[in-house]
């Protein structure tokens, strides 16, 4: 017997066949709602228009579908926008759209705050509340490619999970929602437009290249020095330098793919050869790629953007090692919207 009164979208097919069945449905039915659902993404149960007026009134008598809202809109003078998102329970999490000349990105979130408490990250300052289902992930994508067609007549093309939580920490719904995206039910997206972003949880890494993952791999590193890295991300006590290391050679091994480290320079903590040093070594374990983003305040604190000499004396000293490296300017500060600012200020 499947348990009504929950959210449909918890449901598989087979599941929503199976529930068909037992109300005397026939079950090519499940079929009609479950594209309803997914690759339409339709909010209620009144827009499934090929199903009768008395089966749609049935499935709103048995289940909910909780889709999500978007709360609260703003639109950054560089055209970024951000989306303050709206949970069933009221929990609120936050989606950006980058554009560009090229691209559309959405930035999307997995966790409601984060678990983790790097000191540089104004989400992590807030507490993890919950991790978000596969469909709030999902729709978080949806509502992002609407606005994509809606503001600039352009497709979304690409996705990170680059916004508020640690995606490897909700492994199983992150890669559900990755799933329903990349699949010819859902939105059909091709994987190597998906880049997931972690901190770093080696054994998780190793999970992926486990699974056979097809998306982009990136991992937010900031310094290639033990002592360092731990003294502003406390996961490193934990997942060490050699660690990471490991766990990226066996992705490397596994999947093919080129990895992505993600690494702000600061005033007087990795400004220095010494730090550029130990992150050419730390490319040079698997075939790499560096961006360097540019620091986002997050109020006062020992943080600050490096000098551009110090940003020149990293590309060269990466480019010197045939390591790619290009520095990203960041989008979206004025409204709270860039990297490591989103922490539901408004
Ligand atoms: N938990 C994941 C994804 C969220 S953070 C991760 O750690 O990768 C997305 C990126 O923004 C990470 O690379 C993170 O290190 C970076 N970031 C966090 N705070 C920042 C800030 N204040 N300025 C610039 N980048 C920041």
């Amino acid at each position: 017997m499947i348990s009504v009164g929950s959210d449909i979208r918890q449901l598989s097919l087979e599941e929503i066949q199976e529930y068909f069945t037992e109300i005397g449905e026939r079950p090519f039915r499940a079929k009609q709602v479950y594209e309803w659902l997914w690759k339409k993404s339709a909010k209620d149960f009144d827009q499934m228009t090929n199903l009768s007026l008395s089966t749609r009134e049935r499935l709103k008598k048995d289940f909910t579908i909780n889709h999500i809202a978007v709360d609260h809109m703003q639109r950054s003078n560089d055209g970024t926008i951000k989306n303050a998102v709206k949970l069933y329970d009221g929990k609120v999490v936050e989606s950006v759209l980058i554009p560009t000349e090229k691209r559309i990105t959405a930035c999307v979130s997995s966790q409601v705050g984060c678990s983790l408490d790097c000191d540089f990250c104004a989400t992590g300052q807030l507490k993890r509340m919950r991790n978000l289902n596969a469909d709030e992930i999902y729709d978080q994508v949806v509502a992002i490619r609407e606005q994509s067609e809606q503001y600039f007549g352009r497709p979304l093309t690409n996705i990170v999970f680059m916004g508020m939580g640690e995606p490897l920490l909700n492994y199983q719904n992150v890669l559900e929602a990755i799933d329903k995206i990349t699949s010819p039910d859902g939105l059909n997206m091709s994987p190597k437009r998906i880049t997931l972003s972690t901190v770093g949880v080696a054994k998780m890494i190793k999970k992926l290249a486990d699974d056979g993952v097809k998306f982009n791999l990136a991992l937010s590193l900031h310094s290639a020095i033990d002592e360092v890295r731990s003294s502003f991300m406390s996961i490193n006590n934990t997942n060490q330098i050699e660690d990471l290391k490991e766990a990226l050679r066996y992705w490397y091994d596994m999947t093919g793919r080129k990895v992505t480290y993600e690494y702000v320079v600061w005033k007087g903590i990795n400004d220095s050869p010494e730090h550029a040093k130990a992150l050419v070594k730390f490319c040079q374990a698997v075939p790499s790629k560096v961006n360097l983003i540019e620091y986002n305040p997050i109020g006062e604190g020992r943080f600050m953007q490096a000098d551009p000499e110090a940003l020149d004396m990293y590309v060269s000293m990466l480019e010197k090692a045939g390591i790619t490296a290009k520095v990203r300017r960041s989008r979206g500060k004025d409204i709270d919207a860039a990297c490591g600012q989103l922490a539901n200020k408004s």
